[in-house]
């Protein structure tokens, strides 16, 4: 029997173990996750949304499947998933830019997206206003906004369905780390897991998320991913409660969004970088001299605002071009990757799990073409660049 051993069993590795165990059901499939609470998984860690609007068609493709995915949540994953339901809230993601330069670039997205079925639109400053009185457009010079397919969603819930219903088809889940991976030649041979013990295996799954350059060291192997910290506060603003706002990202790069009667928001931080990948301390600073400044400029009623709660999360950050790493190492062809998000990665699990499945089972992309994504462009430092990074 085919042995598959998935490092990491977030979201990404949940995917994988899922489509695989539907794929070929024949496979021995185990998952080793040091966390079963995910504590500082970016998966639990996320924002959550999901929207159509990217500049690389492959990532639009993604999410289409993404979206449908997580609408008929329950048809996929089956009883066994135990989550009816992923909750959810097509608001929409709403990209503004403030010059004609980029009123322009999101016209010309908002076509490509368009001719692969999504619903993007552009408004001017007067159609931004009519549709969103709250929105202050000082400085905007138009906004490209998804009444559809784009939102917010239960990121734990897609985690656990996947995870129950590839565990109810035979996954198993062991809780564990990979301390180090061990190689032959060109092989991938085992795995050495930090309790003591060593896991042979045919193929090897590399879902570590923001670690996953850390463990593909142990075998003299580099991907351009570090850990890249992300602030998010949950924000009280009595005088601003607008809960069909859509996920708004302002040109100076700050997003904020409704949640629960609250609001959500952030920035990357001016001096970004990597960062310890056990340092999960939030960047308080930021909300005072950036996120409030720009709430306050942006929608009415924020200039009596309270930071409830904030928390920082790590972006699995692809150095090179900020998108995926999908699919086989040419270096270790028994090697298989899903990293490198940059950040978008919740949204892609479904999709990205189903084809590195394929390649494992059928191998190639079957259902959709991600070969744009693959290692043989990184590993020749040729960047597949996506703009729309959050
Ligand atoms: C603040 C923030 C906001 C985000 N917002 C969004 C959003 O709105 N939409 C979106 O689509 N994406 C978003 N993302 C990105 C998204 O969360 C990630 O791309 C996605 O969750 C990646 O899933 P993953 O399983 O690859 O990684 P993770 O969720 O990080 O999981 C990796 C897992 O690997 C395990 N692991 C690590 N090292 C080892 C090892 N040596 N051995 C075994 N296991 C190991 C960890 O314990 C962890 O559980 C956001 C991320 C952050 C941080």
């Amino acid at each position: 029997m085919t042995e598959v051993l998935i490092a990491g069993g977030a979201v990404m590795g949940a995917s994988v173990a899922f489509w695989l165990t539907r794929l070929d059901p024949g496979l021995s499939v185990t998952v080793i996750e040091p966390d079963p609470g995910y504590a500082t998984a970016s998966t639990a860690l996320s924002a959550a949304g999901i929207r159509s609007q990217f500049t690389n068609p492959v990532n639009v493709e993604i999410s289409r499947f993404g979206i449908e995915f997580i609408r008929d949540f329950a048809r996929h994953t089956g009883p066994a998933g135990g989550v009816p339901d992923l909750g959810l809230r097509e608001n929409g993601y709403l990209f503004l830019a403030g010059t004609e330069t980029g009123a322009l670039q999101l016209e010309n997205l908002a076509a490509m997206q368009r001719s692969l079925g999504a619903a993007t639109e552009v408004l001017d400053p007067a159609a931004l206003r009519a549709r969103f009185p709250w929105l202050e457009t000082d400085g905007v010079s138009a906004g490209s906004f998804g009444p559809r397919d784009e939102g917010f969603f239960d990121n734990m819930g897609l985690l656990s369905g996947m995870k129950n219903a590839a565990r109810a088809a035979g996954a198993r889940w062991l809780t564990d780390r990979v301390a180090a991976l061990e190689r032959d030649g060109d092989r991938i041979t085992a795995a050495i897991l930090a309790q003591g013990g060593r896991r042979p295996a045919d193929i090897f799954v590399n879902c570590a998320g923001p670690r996953c350059a850390e463990m593909l060291r142990t075998v003299g192997l580099n991907l351009p991913v570090e850990p890249r910290k992300r602030t998010i506060f949950v924000v009280d603003a009595p005088a601003a409660r607008h809960p069909e706002a859509p996920l708004i990202v302002d040109p100076s790069g700050i997003w904020m969004r409704p949640e629960h009667g609250q609001w959500l928001a952030a920035t990357v931080p001016a001096t970004d970088g990597p960062c310890d990948p056990a340092d999960f301390v939030p960047q308080s600073e930021l909300w005072e001299d950036h996120v409030w400044p720009l709430l306050y400029q942006r929608c009415a009623g924020f200039e009596a605002a309270k930071v409830v709660r904030e928390w920082a999360g790590h972006y699995a950050f692809n150095t090179l071009d900020q998108n995926a790493i999908l699919g086989r190492n040419p270096q270790a062809p028994n090697l298989f990757h899903a990293n490198g998000f940059s950040g978008h990665g919740l949204q892609q699990a479904p999709a990205v799990g189903r084809g590195v499945a394929e390649q494992i089972v059928h191998g190639d992309w079957v259902t959709l073409d991600l070969s744009e994504l693959g290692v043989q462009r990184v590993l020749d430092g040729q960047p597949f660049a996506e703009a729309a990074i959050v």
